[in-house]
């Protein structure tokens, strides 16, 4: 049964998804595993994708953006080694799918969108779906969050062609950054760690995403 006592038409499709697109390419934490179970991808998709919710790709969401692709949600938030009493700040917003997915994992999130349009439709959907440990801000993500603030966490959700500076200020010491860096087309997902002040990191794996606009990201 899905919510409200109501039968759940995509219990199959999401299983097939947790099997083959997550378990099957080598997704392992059971907490992500979990999350990605319990947050319903359907209600962050445009009504005519709906059928769509769970296939193996990334899908419109409006304004030439896009939700990202089941398994990289789910690989770059294994990759972020998140526990419960961590802050993440995430750059990009989008549907709020990954902003969901990381509220039920961690005490508070931070997300930066441009378009006013897709913040605002992202916070109705976590507002309806009961997830309140987060904020939301519209604006150039690529210059971090507007008061001055540390994130144990920081996630970028669309291309930069290098790895923003003022983000990487607002890492803590011992904090991890998830980005895809490189040019318009294909990038490289990465994640860096700061400690004592020294960035080290390795590459996770190439990527496709939409790119970051904006002061730190690519020109408009
Ligand atoms: N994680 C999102 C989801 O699950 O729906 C998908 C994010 S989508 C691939 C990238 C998002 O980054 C788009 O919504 C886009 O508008 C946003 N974006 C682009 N440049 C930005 C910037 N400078 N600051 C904040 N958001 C930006």
């Amino acid at each position: 049964m899905g919510s409200r006592g109501r039968p759940d038409r995509f219990a199959k499709v999401r299983e097939h998804m947790l099997e083959w697109d997550l378990k099957g390419r080598g997704i392992t934490d059971p907490d992500v595993l979990r999350v990605m179970e319990e947050v319903r991808r359907e209600e962050f998709v445009p009504g005519q994708y709906r059928l769509q919710a769970y296939s193996d790709g990334p899908l419109p969401i409006g304004l030439a953006q896009t939700i990202s692709q089941p398994y990289i949600v789910a690989l770059m938030t294994e990759e972020l080694r998140l526990n419960p009493d961590c802050e993440v700040l995430e750059i990009g917003t989008g549907s709020g799918y990954q902003t969901a997915i990381l509220c039920k994992l961690v005490k508070k999130v931070y997300t930066i969108e441009r378009f006013a349009e897709l913040s605002e439709s992202a916070q109705a959907v976590l507002n309806r779906l009961g997830i309140n440990n987060v904020e939301f801000y519209v604006g150039d993500g690529s210059c971090g969050w507007p008061e001055q603030k540390t994130f144990d966490r920081i996630l970028i959700t669309a291309a930069v062609p290098r790895m923003p500076e003022p983000l990487v200020e607002q890492l803590i010491d011992g904090g991890l950054i998830i980005a895809p860096i490189g040019p318009a087309g294909v990038q490289e997902l990465v994640v860096r760690e700061k400690k004592k002040g020294k960035i080290t990191g390795r590459l996770i794996c190439d990527c496709r995403f939409v790119k970051l606009l904006g002061k730190y990201g690519f020109s408009e």
